[in-house]
């Protein structure tokens, strides 16, 4: 087992992490811009290493200083949480050359699903059920078209090197295709350097739907069941369940297996994240994230297996805790990602939390870097922490959510927890009837 741990995050998930350390006995080291000095992590870690100024290229996301602070501290491996070097299969790569164990996949099977067309010829191959779509990057219009014209329209032009929701552009006809592709390359080329797309079947009604699996790193791999993360708002998931309402259990088992023994062809270890859209009883596969993911927590919940410390067992070489038929879904968990942001407009809202009380009771987790007095940053994302709710059935969970939701109290900025309330006394979530789409409409009219 390792002695230190280096954790190379900052807010809610820092937090997460380094509590999995504590409970595992092991040492932790955070790092931090000078902007999150006061920051929660920082104050509850073993040490704590200031590498550089706010903006996230000079501090989060800089590999010799991190490297740097794992020398100095003697930390033998580094979590990296997610979003920033989480999915960078070079700095995989620097820590392993470094003798520093990184705590996720190798920097290849990083690498092979950061390029999604990479990843989808994988999973295609491992057997799982992809989009249709074209083979490979799109040369020209010419070749645009002819596969748009084999798939049939809507389809949607998407980045190879996309993540985030940008470089995607939706064609409904031949004649919208020649501006979408172009438009989704210059996207592309802008945001990620790399101007290389592909072209899918743009599904219209579909649920979002995810596997959460786990490589033992000895070449066996499990699955955690699915979370359903089809509220979205422009691409990026807003709140999730587990289990999906849309799913039964052999549905579940069926997919699930898949997915585990895909991971265990690949001989991939530790988390990772299967993405699916759902549509009329099929699964496509979209991408997948070689991380743990900001959802997770529902899978916890309905598991009671936490998976920070699985990620930590893996890579140190001791495997999982669990075998498949161990892992059992008990009750059902929702989660409410809250938001630095105005409730109708997402506009960032930083600025100082004057107030901040969280619900409490059976069933309720929050996770949160924050509390009263705390003045959030400009320069991060707005998430300022997750409520995770379960129950034994998805009304007992929904009737507590509701409960939990008017216990929070967050003043002084704007935050989502208002968009949250609406959404819980919604009759269409109550009836867990939305695909990907049904938040965007819901908020277009303004309800
Ligand atoms: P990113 O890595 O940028 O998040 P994904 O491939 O995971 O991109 O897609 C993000 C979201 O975009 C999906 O959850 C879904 O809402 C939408 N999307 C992606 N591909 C399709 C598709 N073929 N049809 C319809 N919607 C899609």
């Amino acid at each position: 087992m390792f002695q230190k741990i280096l954790i190379a995050n900052r807010g809610e998930i820092a937090l997460r992490v380094l509590r999995a350390c504590k409970e595992l006995g092991i040492q932790t080291v955070v790092v931090h811009s000078t902007a999150d000095s006061d920051a929660m992590h920082v104050r509850l870690a073993d040490e704590s290493v200031c590498i550089g100024p706010p903006p996230s290229r000079e501090s989060y996301l800089n590999i010799h200083q991190i490297v740097a602070a794992c020398e100095i501290t003697g930390a033998d491996a580094v979590h990296p949480g997610y979003g920033f070097l989480s999915e960078n299969a070079k700095f995989a790569d620097i820590l392993a050359a470094h003798n520093i164990t990184f705590i996720g996949p190798s920097g290849d099977h990083i690498r092979i699903m950061g390029d999604k067309i990479e990843a989808k010829r994988t999973a295609r191959r491992l057997g799982i059920p992809v989009v249709p779509g074209s083979d490979g990057a799109i040369s020209d219009e010419k070749e645009a078209k002819r596969v748009a014209a084999e798939i049939g329209y809507p389809v949607i032009i998407k980045a190879s090197a996309g993540g985030g929701g940008r470089g995607m552009k939706v064609a409904h006809t031949e004649a919208d295709l020649e501006v979408a592709l172009q438009t989704a390359k210059s996207e592309a080329g802008a945001a990620f350097g790399d101007d290389a797309v592909y072209i899918e079947k743009y599904l219209e009604k579909p649920r979002h739907i995810e596997v959460q699996v786990f490589g033992d790193g000895a070449g066996g791999g499990v699955h955690f069941g699915e979370r359903d993360c089809s509220l979205q708002r422009r691409h990026q998931k807003v709140w999730e369940e587990a289990n999906s309402p849309a799913l039964n259990a052999e549905e579940r088992s069926r997919i699930g297996g898949i997915c585990a023994k895909a991971i265990a062809d690949l001989g991939y270890s530790g988390a990772g994240t299967i993405e699916f859209l759902y549509e009329n009883g099929e699964f496509y596969f979209i991408e997948m994230n070689t991380r743990l993911q900001v959802e997770h927590p529902v899978t916890e919940a309905i598991t009671g297996i936490d998976l920070v410390h699985e990620q930590i067992r893996v890579a140190s070489g001791g495997g999982l805790s669990v075998r498949q038929e161990d892992i059992k879904f008990n009750g059902h968990a929702i989660e409410c990602r809250i938001n630095a942001e105005d409730p109708r407009t997402f506009t960032p809202s930083p600025g100082t939390i004057t107030h901040f009380h969280t619900p409490g009771g059976l069933g309720i987790r929050v996770d949160s870097g924050v509390y009263s007095g705390y003045k959030i940053p400009p320069y991060y994302d707005s998430l300022i922490g997750k409520l995770i709710v379960h129950g034994r059935n998805r009304v007992e969970c929904m009737m507590r959510l509701r409960r939990a939701l008017d216990e929070f109290v967050v003043d002084g900025i704007k935050t989502t927890l208002p968009l949250f309330r609406d959404l819980v006394g919604n009759p269409d979530i109550a009836n867990g009837d939305y695909d990907i789409h049904w938040l965007e409409k819901y908020l277009a009219k303004g309800e």
